[in-house]
């Protein structure tokens, strides 16, 4: 056996075992061996039944008394009961829909169970303790016992990739190591065979921390390198010097019925340092729904084609790139004869300079053919341009690209990034991503090591909060009607849903879905309603047209999955009504209410249990709390890096092992990677 040897090889497989082993990416010894536990179950800390407590989770080593199947009124469902028991007394344990446990766990079996401690009628119970047999089942059985836990899929279960990487432990000294050995000894780390033997049989808590803490630098720092690689390739060069002139920064703020917040002021001065720096910018900016992003991104743009130079503006969708488009000619209005700004989308081209006039003598857009459209592009006609993934498909030459602002930025792949890098000839453009999903400072430092982050973390004054109010089922009737009346007021309404349609699935049984929370208010409540339903199955086309309609105001209110998150402008709606709220995260929830409260009237987000009773906690953090940072915060203690919108389309590999929330190690990691870059080549 060696290293390349198939899986296949070393331990009988049937054919539908081997798939799901190649669709986990696990052909040979080597990638079993490399394939990490996602978690731990932990059997290590006995606890005696007499001192179990109800609502934790523990371990109990103890006997089976009694097992026995039973089905359940509810078809289809099966209930396993055991009595299980050690010295201090004995205990109920309850498993569904596993009739083939009391032929697995016979009265007399001595298991280790570990899981939650609920509280019934009866007294405590077990509620589907994972277990594992004491005597016999040697491959699964661990000093310590701390069992692995390695993300089976369908068709192989994690049992069985237990046995197989139990197998090929034997060759893990064989095993290269990914990091450099002075590394090693500087940062304290154990060899990468060493950690991989402990993760796949752990022998203690502690020397499975040390394991962890291995490959959780290892991970962040191959993402350092990485991201701090890109950065170099993007700042090579040199950059062109934008500076706003005096006149023309004083002209765009006299235009403005507001001033600037402190926020803002802080943004533009980083943004103006970098512009003048000779280095292209790299920066992000994090601003929350409604902090005044656009405004930021006007000014930069401005700065650039006041000097005879070309900026970009991205958007990731038709609609958005059109709302752009109308405010920034709004915040241009007084340089729009000097100035021209165009329009590029899949359905419309359009370009304003300030020559096309209408009879009353007010400029206008001129539509133009694609051609049109890149020919001015190409020979400089056209300064700022707002575009969305259609302006750099295929070929685009551009004069002079000098600045280019992505808005939404995790909508945009990397490629994108690099055409934008490409088409500003030998030097790079100043780049200006722009987000308002909030990401916790930790976590940024991981994601986006290689931008320099600006935060505005400030709304304009005098913004009407949005009340946040969890409504139960017995409350849906009367939020329903509130927003009936919101509506018979002129204004509008969001409602969303999880799901786009019913599910079989029993457990989303009780999740509204888009369709069917459409169907029953339209055949209800809503039915002399503009009403019109809106979810990612539709085409780019329909989605659009749906959209427009209800920024237009030719709709009453929109039901839809989340495909409404992204910034669009409705100042006239007044309600964001989330049905199943306990189903999002709180990032989401927030970019949900951000849709909200943009305009002068007083807007509301409810948020809409299935369930009665007590509501989760995340939803009473989310209904006392505001900021969007603070409720990402949250988001990530609670449900990892992974789930954090905003974080899983970024790029970031499956952060399986580090610790984002640990600086200390993310301080290590920059070091050693900043001193690697900075070290010359060899
Ligand atoms: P974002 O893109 O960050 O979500 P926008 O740029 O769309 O936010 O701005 C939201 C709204 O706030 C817009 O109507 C904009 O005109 C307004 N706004 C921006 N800056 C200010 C400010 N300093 N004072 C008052 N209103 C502002
Ligand atoms: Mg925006």
């Amino acid at each position: 056996m060696t290293l390349d040897t198939p899986i296949s090889k070393i331990h009988k497989l049937r054919k539908s075992q081997r798939e799901a082993l190649e669709r986990l990416g696990l052909r040979t010894v080597r990638d079993a061996l490399l394939f990490v536990p996602y978690r731990y179950d932990s059997f290590d800390r006995i606890t005696p039944v007499n001192k179990l407590r109800v609502g934790e989770k523990q371990a109990f080593r103890v006997r089976i008394a009694s097992i026995e199947t039973r089905r359940t009124r509810r078809r289809g469902l099966s209930l396993t009961e055991a009595v299980v028991e050690d010295a201090s007394g004995p205990v109920r344990a309850v498993w569904f829909n596993q009739p083939y446990l009391p032929d697995m766990l016979p009265p007399g079996t001595e298991v280790l169970l570990y899981g939650k401690v609920d509280y019934k009628k009866s007294g405590p119970q077990l509620s589907s303790p994972k277990f594992e047999k004491l005597e016999d089942d040697a491959d699964a059985k661990v000093d310590g016992h701390i069992t692995p836990v390695y993300s089976a899929s369908a068709g192989i279960s994690t049992r069985t990739i237990l046995a197989i990487v139990r197998k090929c432990l034997p060759l893990v000294r064989d095993i290269e190591d990914t990091l450099p050995e002075e590394l090693l000894e500087r940062q304290d780390l154990v060899p990468l065979s060493d950690a991989l033997q402990e993760l796949h049989l752990p022998t203690t808590r502690e020397a499975l921390a040390v394991a962890r803490e291995r490959m959780a630098f290892e991970e962040l720092y191959e993402l350092q390198l990485t991201a701090l690689t890109k950065r170099e390739r993007w700042r090579a060069g040199g950059g062109e010097n934008i500076t706003l002139s005096p006149e023309h920064e004083a002209a765009f703020r006299d235009a403005l019925p507001f001033s600037l917040t402190g926020a803002q002021e802080r943004v533009w001065s980083d943004i103006q340092t970098d512009l003048a720096s000779g280095t292209p910018m790299y920066r992000l900016l994090q601003g929350d729904v409604g902090a005044g992003k656009t405004l930021i991104a006007g000014l930069a743009l401005l700065a650039t084609a006041q000097q005879g130079a070309q900026a970009v503006l991205m958007a990731p969708t038709d609609l958005l790139a059109k709302q752009h488009f109308v405010t920034l000619k709004k915040y241009l209005a007084p340089f729009l004869g000097e100035v021209s700004i165009g329009l590029f989308t899949r359905t419309r081209q359009s370009i304003h300079n300030g020559s096309q006039k209408t009879l009353s003598g007010d400029t206008q857009d001129y539509d133009c053919s694609k051609a049109v459209f890149l020919e001015a592009l190409a020979d400089g006609s056209v300064d700022i341009i707002v575009g969305t993934h259609a302006l750099i498909q295929g070929v685009v030459q551009f004069d002079h690209l000098v600045l280019a602002v992505i808005d939404e930025q995790h909508r945009f792949g990397v490629e994108q990034r690099e055409v934008l890098r490409r088409a500003g000839g030998t030097r790079s453009p100043h780049l200006l991503s722009m987000t308002a999903t909030p990401i916790p400072r930790t976590l940024a430092l991981a994601v986006y090591a290689d931008l320099d982050v600006s935060v505005l973390d400030e709304l304009p004054p005098g913004r009407t909060p949005i009340a946040t109010r969890i409504v139960s089922p017995r409350g849906a009737k009367v939020a329903e009607q509130f927003m009936r009346q919101q509506i018979d007021k002129g204004r509008q309404v969001f409602v969303v849903c999880p799901l786009i349609q019913d599910s079989d699935d029993e457990s989303l049984a009780q999740v509204p879905s888009a369709e069917e929370t459409f169907e029953r208010l339209a055949n209800g409540l809503f039915s002399d309603v503009r009403l019109a339903l809106l979810h990612g199955k539709l085409t780019q086309e329909e989605k659009d047209a749906v959209m427009s309609a209800f920024v237009a105001g030719e709709l009453d209110a929109v039901v839809s999955t989340t495909v409404v998150e992204v910034g669009v402008d409705v100042p006239n709606a007044t309600v964001m009504a989330i049905y199943g709220a306990e189903r999002f995260g709180l990032a989401q929830l927030h970019q949900l209410r951000g849709r909200v409260g943009r305009g002068e009237h007083a807007s509301s987000c409810l948020a809409f249990v299935t369930r009665s009773g007590r509501p989760a906690e995340r939803l009473n953090v989310f209904q006392s709390s505001t900021d969007g940072f603070e409720l990402a915060q949250k988001d990530l203690e609670q449900r990892g890096p992974g789930e954090l919108a905003g974080v899983a389309q970024s790029g970031l590999p499956d952060l399986r092992m580090a610790s984002l929330m640990d600086t200390a190690l993310l301080a290590r990691v920059q070091e050693e990677a900043r001193s690697h870059l900075l070290a010359p080549m060899h």
